[in-house]
């Protein structure tokens, strides 16, 4: 599988395991940037000429690409910047819209990254409810009563599908069934190289993800919403390409998906992502799960030789391949740069999740492990091997 990711021929020795920060890509995603700029680089849908034809018909393919891939309708793909870019967009639409109240109430939880937290601080909401853990990372059910006896159902819940920091795999579609909420907005940013999703049976009225973190490039995420609801919303954004009739006070936009996309979009990065959609689909969901299934269990297990170690996990519940970890008396940032000196990528931090490391965690910072298709016991075997030298060194 490595020899597909020309990162690793580069970089002889290469262990990279911060996956849930961002995937490495596939030769074939890289070809298809180069393919792109080298033989139909033109901007899209405004040319009247044949390689303006060709850029947008390959633009378009790839909307129908991701749309097959989580089964959705083709206007219901909406290209944006990447997962953060999303959930601000999502945000500032509903609000801007009036589709929610002027100061809505959001349920969301102490798993989030701050990317899921944040855009809904900023659209001035009247309560923020946090879901809380229960045990082994399960996230408590919103409690329907509790909100409705106040007169307070909810306008938005907003959940990440797989925790960026335990790996934890939250059960959305019974939360997206049993809550009143109006908006049922999911954050797939680590689920969707991981697991096959289905926005239809989800029953969800909004999904944001990232390219990058599915092996295709930076720059390109995906906001997914139900058509009736990008048909009553306003755009997010304005400018070239989204505009049916411009007056001197006022525009009417055009039709779906390009009402939501003003100037210029990340043409060849949205080919790319096409590209990382058919690289998944040729290795396939069956093989990618049970690959990244058997590492983990061999890495849940490999972790637990060493002492004074904390492993943050779902442990006996199906999990995805993110698993964060403390040494006691060893600081996580320490043991990252001295494992980064031996080629060993992980990553040391709070990974954009504070309100998860102060109230669940009750750490400020944590190691974090994950993994991808192309990681392979040996890659685990040197970091364990090296991890457990860097402690016994930082011990003495
Ligand atoms: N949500 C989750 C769960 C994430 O893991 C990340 C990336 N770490 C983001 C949102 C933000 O993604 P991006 O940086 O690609 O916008």
């Amino acid at each position: 599988m490595k020899e597909n990711f020309p990162i690793f021929a580069n970089n002889p020795g290469l262990v990279y395991l911060d996956n849930a920060a961002t995937t490495q890509k596939p030769q074939s995603v890289i070809n298809s940037i180069v393919e792109y700029y080298s033989k139909f680089n033109a901007n899209v849908h405004r040319g009247l000429y044949p390689l303006s034809d060709k850029s947008t018909q390959l633009y378009e393919e790839a909307r129908q690409i991701v749309a097959d891939f989580i089964k959705a309708d083709t206007e219901e793909v909406i290209f944006v910047g990447g997962t953060t870019d999303g959930v601000n967009a999502i945000a500032t639409g509903l609000s801007k819209s009036k589709l929610v109240r002027q100061n809505p109430i959001i349920i969301t939880s102490e798993f989030e990254h701050h990317s899921n937290i944040l855009p809904w601080q900023g659209i001035n909401p009247s309560k923020i409810y946090y879901m809380k853990k229960v045990e082994d990372n399960v996230l408590e059910y919103f409690d329907n009563t509790k909100y409705q006896s106040n007169n307070e159902s909810p306008d938005i819940i907003t959940l990440s599908y797989v925790s960026n920091v335990t790996g934890t795999i939250f059960p959305i579609k019974d939360i997206a069934n049993e809550t009143n909420s109006k908006y049922k907005i999911i954050d797939a940013a680590q689920a969707i190289g991981h697991m096959p999703i289905d926005v239809k049976n989800l029953n969800i009225d909004f999904m944001v993800f990232s390219g990058h973190k599915m092996y295709g490039p930076t720059g390109i995420g995906v906001i997914y919403a139900k058509k009736e609801i990008l048909e009553k919303m306003e755009p997010f954004r304005v400018g070239g390409g989204m505009i049916n009739k411009v007056e001197r006070d006022n525009a009417t936009w055009a039709s779906l998906p390009t009402k939501f996309e003003a100037g210029t979009p990340p043409i060849s990065e949205a080919i790319a992502l096409g590209e990382a959609i058919k690289f998944i689909k040729r290795v396939g969901f069956e093989y990618i799960q049970k690959h990244e299934q058997g590492l983990l269990k061999y890495l849940l297990i490999r972790l637990q030789e060493i002492s004074e170690i904390s492993i943050y996990h779902p442990m006996d519940v199906y999990a995805s391949g993110v698993v964060s970890i403390s040494i006691k008396g060893v600081h996580p940032h320490d043991l990252a740069q001295s494992l980064g000196n031996n080629s060993i990528c992980v990553r040391a931090g709070h990974h954009c999740t504070q309100i998860l490391h102060r109230e669940i965690l009750q750490i400020p910072a944590s190691l974090r492990i994950s993994l991808a298709v192309y990681n392979d016991h040996e890659d685990i075997d040197i970091f364990i091997f090296s991890l457990k030298k860097i402690i016994n060194t930082f011990k003495k």
